[in-house]
């Protein structure tokens, strides 16, 4: 039984439905403009980041970006840039939004047995997007129902630890019609699917990896565990949909791709997150040992991240030196060597760890936010905050970089320039009340000399005005 793992969630708005009822054609241009769609996109964003589900971990957060990025430069793909949250989850399951949101669970990533595999999902998903399937949909709805889809949209991605809710939110949508939707979207995923093996293919993966997914999928996988929502198993891979795909990919040359280390490093790493501390442990020591496994280098950073989670440090620092024998290099590997030196409280051999790692992977986010905060802990908090100047301008909407701000300036006493930097941190988590909350505080803080004064005053506008427009949007949905 082939389980279905792409689906949409419907986020739907119509705020510019008043005037502009479209007669005849192609609705979706008409029904919503790129201007809504981003309003949606950020509604989206919000909604997941308030669920406790969501995964902030910036390695693979930054392994994902690049990724997709790769992936994106090879479509047709030209507004803002594309959006992704990770779901903490372990079904398998990928997701294409309105306003260029994507999400991923855990579950598809650890799934995959190879990095194409992986890029052929998010390929496809880029391909809904790229042919903005979602708001052609949307032009074949009635406009009652769009309240519904909103519904069931924010069921299925909030409520997943919760069955009973999204059962009640799909029966309502069945109410409503959803076979037009089904119908509609056999012909999309058909489209995804070829759009998407296109962009597998000019990002230089093995296009062979969307059918390896669907293969993958037919196995099962131990991680992916509970009975398929109802929606999911009315909307099935079918073999005509595999054959589709099949004879396209005779058209591409047989193209053999070293996966990048990232890739099973970003598994083990999930693989922990996903299970108990000390069963996994045992679990991957007797895999090891037996050489159970489909990857060595990712099963080894596995049982080198469970022993730093169960503080086993000195085993947790042998499994490391297997990849200093090997003379693998990747910065995961020094990441997880400055965190259990960090965790032993071998600080000073910590940050020479940090200040090397810098050194190679002047970019990586992790190493950044480490050597911030070993600044701040030492006390040097004007290098602290120069450092985290200059970073903020490259990573300009990083929340853990305008946090890491805020804490160095209120250790001067900067009020001013700390609720500033607080607030941008609320506002890239999506958190747009909090982040006017502090602005104000910002505005009202006296410490600030005019130049400061006149920025908080003129962000707080903004951040007023942006609310307003998304309260408006809200109230006509
Ligand atoms: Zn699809």
């Amino acid at each position: 039984m082939m389980k279905k793992i792409f689906f949409y969630i419907f986020f739907v708005s119509n705020i510019c439905f008043a005037n502009e009822l479209p007669d005849l054609g192609d609705y979706s241009e008409t029904i919503i403009g790129a201007h809504e769609e981003k309003i949606i996109g950020t509604q989206i964003l919000q909604q997941a980041h308030q669920s406790s589900s969501i995964l902030h971990d910036v390695e693979i957060e930054d392994y994902l970006h690049n990724l997709t990025n790769k992936l994106v430069n090879s479509s047709d793909y030209s507004g803002p840039g594309l959006k992704f949250f990770v779901v903490n989850d372990r079904s398998i399951n990928a997701f294409a939004m309105l306003g260029g949101v994507i999400g991923l669970h855990t579950g598809l990533i650890l799934s995959s047995n190879s990095e194409s595999e992986l890029a052929s999902v998010i390929s496809h998903e880029i391909a809904h997007i790229t042919q903005r399937h979602i708001p052609r949909l949307m032009g074949k709805l009635q406009r009652d129902s769009f309240k519904s889809y909103l519904g069931l949209g924010l069921a299925l991605l909030l409520a997943r630890s919760n069955p009973e809710l999204a059962k009640g939110a799909l029966t309502a949508s069945q109410a409503l019609g959803v076979q037009t939707v089904l119908d509609f979207t056999r012909e999309n995923e058909k489209e995804a699917d070829r759009v998407g093996i296109e962009i597998l293919h000019k990002a230089g993966f093995d296009v062979r990896g969307s059918i390896d997914f669907f293969k993958t999928l037919q196995k099962g996988n131990q991680y992916s565990i509970g009975a398929t929502p109802s929606f999911l198993r009315t909307h099935p891979i079918t073999s005509e949909r595999i054959s589709d795909i099949e004879n396209r990919l005779t058209e591409y040359p047989y193209k053999q791709r070293l996966d990048d280390p990232s890739f099973h490093f970003v598994k083990g790493k999930i693989k922990v997150f996903l299970q108990d501390k000390k069963s996994i442990k045992k679990q991957l020591q007797s895999n090891l040992k037996n050489k159970t496994y489909v990857n060595e280098l990712g099963e080894r950073y596995s049982l080198a991240y469970a022993y730093l989670l169960n503080e086993n440090f000195s085993q947790a620092l042998e499994e490391l030196k297997w990849f200093k024998n090997k003379k693998i290099k990747n910065p995961m590997i020094d990441q997880l060597n400055i965190q259990i030196l960090l965790k032993k409280d071998d600080k000073d051999k910590a940050y020479k760890a940090i200040k090397n790692a810098l050194k190679e992977y002047p970019n990586y986010r992790a190493f950044i936010y480490e050597l911030a905060e070993y600044l701040i802990y030492k006390k040097s908090i004007n290098e602290a905050i120069k450092f985290l100047q200059r970073y903020s301008q490259i990573f300009n909407s990083d929340p853990n970089i305008y946090r890491l701000l805020a804490k160095a300036y209120s250790l001067n006493e900067k009020r001013t320039l700390q609720y500033e930097s607080l607030a941008e941190s609320f506002y890239y988590s999506y958190n747009l009340q909090e982040a006017i909350i502090q602005m104000d505080m910002a505005v009202r803080a006296k410490d600030g000399n005019f130049y400061e004064k006149s920025r908080v005053e003129a962000r707080l506008k903004e951040l007023q005005r942006e609310k307003e427009i998304y309260e408006i949007s809200k109230a006509n949905l």
